[in-house]
This record gives structure tokens, C-alpha cells and sequence, in this order.
């Protein structure tokens, strides 16, 4: 697969922190090629971030544009001093002018694209070698900003974020055919991201034949367990696939427990403890749809004696809950296993503030509601709160309940969910299983 033997990452210039000084020798085939290129200029100060891997280049660290390109067009990047950075995608209409996509002097042709879609590939059926159902592109995390790919079964779910990749979908549709050999491959270009970009909204299927309930309610499997990804309108593009692998984790400490899935969507959580031997599973979730679905899907599992779903918001649900003991008493703790996991409680570093006290309350909540030795897995899926604040703030938590916690196990986003530590952006989903120790 791919050239050589596979897996080898694209070439960086020689020793990351410093560009090389000339790159068009070692290139010869491209002499030339080198002044035709729309190019951009940084100002000094602004070369270190792209050097170091990022890929965004944001309009305050241009110097100059010299044959300023079409938007989605190609452009190299030079620091002050001419000196190459990488090659990537120009859109004047975007924050972020250039997404770079190889830090050395390549072609930016549908070879390039096979080759990044290959590794991307390769990535996945080597950490996820049983996952049938898996995001096969995380735009920067793959190298590749502005470009998703999430494979549902046999069907591919693509989304464009720049200029750049929605002026290349028929080439990049056609490598997806070639490589995936989908059924179908659906457009979920619907996201308000595609705004920023001046890129208008769109969807449907580029590719094959599915009709509209097909992609309402497509089959898929999670862990052996069967959901139902809605390609047209669902969260995200249709499911929570970058859980996938805690599932299976948290779902390891099920056996015999009654166990609580706080912010359940279609029960990942609770369909995988139920079967890895929970006594009971109680799921929460403010969308009635989601509830419906889930329902629908314990059912399909033949899971149904075991879980329970309520549509209810999970603060109003809890804070009922922890009040129920009798007379101001203790409420009388009932899970033996508490997962948290909610949306985003935060867009912007302003929010975070905010954010954190959902957290907090959250967390208090759900540790009255947790026997004693109990364990709860708790996750925080937005960049903008790091892994020390938010146990920070589960610390709180427990100060505020009196009570200490082991910490047992950390978990991050899925393999198929790249973070790639000189892009902090790549990085959001942070989680931990603490024990609630004795009094
Ligand atoms: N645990 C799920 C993913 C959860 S996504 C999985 O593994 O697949 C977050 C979910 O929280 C969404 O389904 C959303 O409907 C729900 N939600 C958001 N705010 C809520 C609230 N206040 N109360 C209950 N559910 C909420």
C-alpha cells in the first residue's frame, strides 16, 4: 500500500527548528516550479509556530503576498528571509489565510492526496484493527486541515472545511473511491465553520445510491454493538466515534454494577456495560430523540432488560436526585459506576468560566449519587479546558462532597482522532476514572 513500506511520515525539513536553507536542490525535478508559485512572505517572529507543525497561518503574520492566488489556490509560505517553510492552501476570505499541508516543497497533486490518504488509512487499521466504523481523516491531526473523512461502515461521510479541499472534492471524492471502495460517500458540508471560509452550505450524496431514510437511521457498529448514524442531520456526522475506544474501557469495570450514563446520546456508554455484565443501566439524555434511539438500540442488542433511558436534562435530573434523602439528609448513594459525559460547555476561552462551574455542579452531584469503592468516569471533550483544570475542578467537587478520589485511569480521544502535541487545537477530549474512597 502507499509507497515504500508504508507508514514512513511525509519528509519535515532537516531539524524541525530550523528551515533549510535550500530546499530546490534537493528537489531538482521542481526548479523553476519555485518562482511560479503564488507566494507568502511571514513577518519575522511568525516562521517558529509553522516550523514547529502548525498549519495555520493567520492573516496578522503575513508580511506580503506576491501573485496573490485564487482562494483555495496553492501558495508557498517564506519566512522574512526567503527562506521556504512549507506549501499549503491560500483564502483571502478566511482568519486563516494559509493552511500548510507538507513543510517541505511538494507538489500539492492528487499524489500528494493519495499518499496523505493512505497514511491516514494505515494510522487507523493499525491502532483501531478492529473498527469497522472510524473517522479516516481528522483534518490537522492527519495533516490535512480542512478535510474530513468519517467511514460509517461501507459508507464515507466527507466534510470541507477550506476553500482548498471544496475546490478539490471531485479529486479528493474519486481518491476516496479508489481507496475505500464505498457504497456511498455522503457530503455533510453543513457546518457553520464553512462561513468563515466564504464556502456555502450543502449536502447529500456525491456518490452511489442511499435514500433519505437510509441515511437517517444508517446501521452501524460500535464495539459489536449496533447504533444508528443519521448522515443527515445527526451530531457531529452522524456519531460519537471518538469515544469509541472508552467505551470499551469504562465498560470493563461494569460487571455486576448499577451503573448511570449521564448525557447518554444513543447509550455508547450504557449499551457497552450492559453487555460487559452491569446489574442495571440507567441513561440520561436532554434529546428525546437521542433517548428514542437508544431505546430503540438496546432493543436491537437485546440489551432492553437491563437499560432504562429518561429524556431529562441531566443538572434538573441530578440536583432532584442528591436532594431526595429526607429531611436535608444524605441522599442515599446508588451507582456503583457514574459516567459524565457532556457536550461543550464552552465555544471560547471566555466561556470557560462558565463552563467550569456546569462541571463542578456536575461532579458534586454525581459523587453523592456514588456508593462508596464506587467508580466514576468522567470526560471533558472541549479544548478549551485542559486536563489540570478540569481534574481541578473535580477536586473542588469533592472538597465541596467531603470526599476523596483515587485516580485510576486517564483516557484521551481515540487513534482515529490524531492529537498532534505542536497543534493544541487537535487536542479536546480528556477524561479520567477516579474511585470514590470511604469516609
Ligand atoms: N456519551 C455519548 C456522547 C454524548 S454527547 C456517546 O458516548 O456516544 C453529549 C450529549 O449530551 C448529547 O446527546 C446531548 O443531547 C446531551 N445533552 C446536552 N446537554 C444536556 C443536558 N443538560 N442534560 C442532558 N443531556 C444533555
Amino acid at each position: 500500500m502507499g509507497k515504500g513500506p508504508g507508514r514512513r511520515p511525509e519528509p519535515r525539513p532537516e531539524g524541525r527548528g530550523r528551515p533549510s536553507a535550500g530546499p530546490a536542490e534537493a528537489v531538482p525535478a521542481l526548479v523553476g516550479h519555485e518562482d511560479a508559485l503564488p507566494t507568502v512572505y511571514l513577518k519575522p517572529g511568525e516562521a517558529d509556530r509553522v516550523v514547529g507543525g502548525h498549519p495555520w497561518i493567520y492573516e496578522g503574520a503575513l508580511l506580503r503576498v506576491v501573485r496573490e492566488p485564487e482562494d483555495g489556490g496553492v501558495v508557498q509560505v517564506k519566512d522574512h528571509r526567503r527562506r521556504l517553510l512549507g506549501v499549503g492552501f491560500y483564502n483571502a476570505r478566511s482568519r486563516i489565510r494559509v493552511r500548510v499541508l507538507a513543510w517541505d516543497r511538494v507538489e500539492l497533486d492528487e499524489a500528494f492526496f493519495e499518499r496523505r490518504l493512505r497514511q491516514a488509512l494505515e494510522h487507523r487499521l493499525r491502532h483501531l484493527p478492529g473498527a469497522t466504523s472510524y473517522r479516516w481523516v481528522n483534518a490537522e491531526g492527519d495533516l490535512l486541515s480542512g478535510l474530513i473523512v468519517d467511514r460509517y461502515e461501507d459508507v464515507l461521510v466527507v466534510q470541507m472545511s477550506s476553500a482548498g479541499m471544496e475546490k478539490r472534492k471531485a479529486m479528493l471524492v474519486r481518491l476516496l473511491e479508489k481507496l475505500g471502495r464505498p457504497r456511498a460517500i455522503v457530503e455533510r458540508n453543513d457546518m457553520t465553520a464553512r462561513r468563515f471560509e466564504g464556502l456555502e452550505e450543502a449536502s447529500g450524496v456525491l456518490v452511489g445510491a442511499m435514500t433519505e431514510a437510509e441515511r437517517r437511521a444508517w446501521p452501524v457498529r460500535v464495539n459489536g454493538l449496533q447504533f444508528e448514524a443519521d448522515l443527515v442531520g445527526g451530531h457531529k456526522t452522524g456519531l460519537y466515534l471518538d469515544q469509541q475506544v472508552n467505551q470499551a474501557l469504562v465498560a470493563a469495570w461494569a460487571k455486576g454494577a448499577e451503573v448511570l450514563d449521564a448525557f447518554s446520546f444513543q447509550g455508547g456508554f450504557a449499551l457497552a456495560a450492559a453487555r460487559a455484565g452491569a446489574k442495571s443501566v440507567l441513561g440520561l439524555d436532554q434529546s428525546a430523540e437521542a433517548v428514542a434511539v437508544a431505546e430503540r438500540m438496546a432493543a436491537a442488542n437485546g440489551l432492553e432488560a437491563l437499560c432504562s433511558f429518561r429524556a431529562v436534562n441531566v443538572f434538573d435530573w441530578m440536583r432532584e436526585a442528591a436532594a431526595s434523602g429526607s429531611e436535608g439528609a444524605r441522599p442515599e448513594p446508588r451507582f456503583d459506576l457514574i459516567v459524565l459525559d457532556p457536550p461543550s460547555f464552552t465555544r471560547n476561552r471566555a466561556s470557560v468560566p462558565d463552563a467550569l462551574r456546569g462541571y463542578k455542579e456536575i461532579h458534586l452531584r454525581a459523587l453523592r449519587l456514588l456508593r462508596p469503592g464506587g467508580l466514576l468516569a468522567t470526560f471533558c471533550c472541549s479544548h478549551h479546558v485542559d486536563a489540570g483544570t478540569f481534574e481541578g475542578t473535580i477536586l473542588e467537587a469533592a472538597y465541596d462532597a467531603r470526599r476523596q478520589l483515587r485516580r485510576v485511569a486517564a483516557f484521551g480521544q481515540a487513534a482515529d482522532h490524531p492529537v498532534l502535541p505542536a497543534v493544541p487545537e487537535s487536542e479536546y477530549l480528556k477524561g479520567f476514572l477516579y474511585e470514590l474512597l470511604s469516609p
